[in-house]
């Protein structure tokens, strides 16, 4: 859609050499948000999150992620974000 400019920008994609499904998924926790409650760590089906030292929740293994959102959607902070590569 090059009348509007916007598409374009929109559909760059990366190469994914690796075929790592993965790689196309961007975590983000918000660190002043996060009170350390715990829940993301025990809802990951996955084990992706953990707490660290300062009671705030880090992401451990971004590669076993995948993208089912339920730190996201059970975090009572909305201090934790996923978002898929092909909606960015
Ligand atoms: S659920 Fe939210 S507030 Fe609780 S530890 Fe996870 S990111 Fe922090
Ligand atoms: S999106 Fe799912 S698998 Fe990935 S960190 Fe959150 S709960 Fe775990």
């Amino acid at each position: 859609m090059n009348e509007s400019g916007k598409e374009t920008s929109r559909s760059v994609k990366k190469p994914d050499r690796e075929s790592s499904k993965k790689k196309d998924v961007i975590l983000e926790i918000n660190r002043d948000l996060c009170k350390g409650c715990g829940i993301c760590v025990a809802f990951c089906p996955k084990e992706v999150l953990e707490l660290d030292e300062h009671d705030k929740a880090v992401i451990r293994r971004l590669d076993d992620c995948n993208a089912c959102r339920m730190c996201e959607l059970r975090c009572p902070d909305i201090a934790v974000e996923v978002k898929k590569a092909e909606n960015l």
